[in-house]
């Protein structure tokens, strides 16, 4: 088999690049080394990929393939992995269009595995890149990535499986030098039975309120409101700590140990309550929607109403929430979540979507 011409499509059909491949006999004596994978052509096969050290084209058994550009000598499966996962640009001299390769062009022996391989490969990119957007958050912590918690994902579906495990998080944001101590302070009175703990997460302190619906029906939208005791709660925190800003999260708890945030509100501040005035309390309302990201935009879950006196003291008077079942239900199953766990229990989640 001499060299055969072959022209290679971009998944969007718009680009393409011819090259060259080639048999046995194109090989160089001893062969040369893929520079993808950095070991012979004709032998090397792509790991995950069985059989991969050949590529069938037309009947022949093609070990290698030459660009146009600068005519380096490439592996066949190698490179078609590398234009799947990087787009079509030659690995040595970056030549051609970055858009990438259609899993269409290769042969229907090796297509599927290929595909599945290269499936693999994202999401494992996608997930490193989401653990390296988290630990820019905050370096300080142990944090570490717990499994892809694909059957809460599942059990997500469901509204009637949903609605009861809601949990509300409260989040006061502050600086980690300060944790340990607000912790102490807050915790210390292990009397009120009932009552969720304080704890360290990645930007603070926060805890998990008890929620129950109104209704529990999945048309939209679903009120509760969150129990006098537990605003006393938080109301206590707020007055002591003086908290810079407060955050929500919409949390789904199964039956283990275990809390997934679903969505998630911005970080409000509360700096308007000035200390040391003699003003008369003034009541102000904290209000933000609930999102989750997916890879193409923000999806509104809800929203989180807290309404508090702005004065010395900062009693809540009450916290409610609204939220979207179907919104939440219909749109989240596209995604998978990710979790971070701290060693005091589960701490963060990112929501990162699949591609098709
Ligand atoms: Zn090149």
């Amino acid at each position: 088999m001499t060299w055969v011409l072959q022209t290679w499509v971009s998944e969007c059909g718009e680009h393409c690049i011819d090259v060259m491949l080639g048999g046995e006999d194109c090989l160089g004596s001893p062969p040369d080394d893929c520079p993808i994978l950095m070991e012979p052509l004709g032998s090397a096969e792509v790991e995950g990929i069985p059989q991969s050290h050949t590529l069938e084209v037309h009947g022949g058994k093609c070990c290698v393939v030459k660009l146009p550009c600068c005519g380096k000598a490439f592996h066949p499966v190698a490179l078609a992995v590398y234009f799947m996962l990087h787009g079509m640009r030659c690995p040595m001299c970056r030549s051609g269009h970055g858009s990438p390769l259609s899993a269409e062009c290769l042969p229907s022996s090796c297509r599927q595995a290929v595909a599945g391989h290269v499936e693999r490969m994202r999401k494992e990119m996608r997930r490193e890149e989401a653990e390296e957007d988290f630990e820019d958050i905050d370096v300080d912590i142990d944090l570490v990535p717990v499994s892809e918690l694909m059957t809460d994902i599942a059990l997500l579906r469901q509204w009637d499986f949903v609605y009861p495990n809601l949990q509300l998080q409260a989040i006061l944001h502050m600086p980690p030098s300060s944790v340990l101590k607000a912790l102490e302070t807050l915790n210390r009175h292990p009397f009120e039975a009932g009552l969720p703990y304080w704890t360290q997460c990645s930007t603070g302190i926060h805890l998990f309120l008890n929620v129950v619906f109104e209704h529990p029906e999945i048309h939209p939208p679903q009120r509760f409101a969150v129990q006098r005791n537990q605003c006393r709660k938080i109301s206590r925190a707020l007055t002591i700590l003086r908290p810079a800003s407060i955050s929500f999260g919409l949390c789904y708890a199964d039956d283990g140990d275990s809390i997934t945030q679903v969505a998630r509100s911005r970080v409000v501040p509360l700096q308007r309550a000035q200390e040391g005035t003699h003003q008369a309390a003034e009541q102000e309302t904290v209000c933000s929607e609930l999102t989750f990201e997916t890879e193409e935009r923000s999806v509104r879950a809800g929203t989180v109403r807290m309404a508090f006196m702005a004065g010395r003291g900062r009693s809540v008077e009450g916290i409610t929430c609204e939220v979207r079942p179907e919104d939440i239900i219909t749109r989240l199953v596209h995604g998978r979540i990710m979790a971070f766990q701290h060693t005091h229990g589960l701490l963060d989640t990112s929501i990162v979507t699949f591609v098709a």
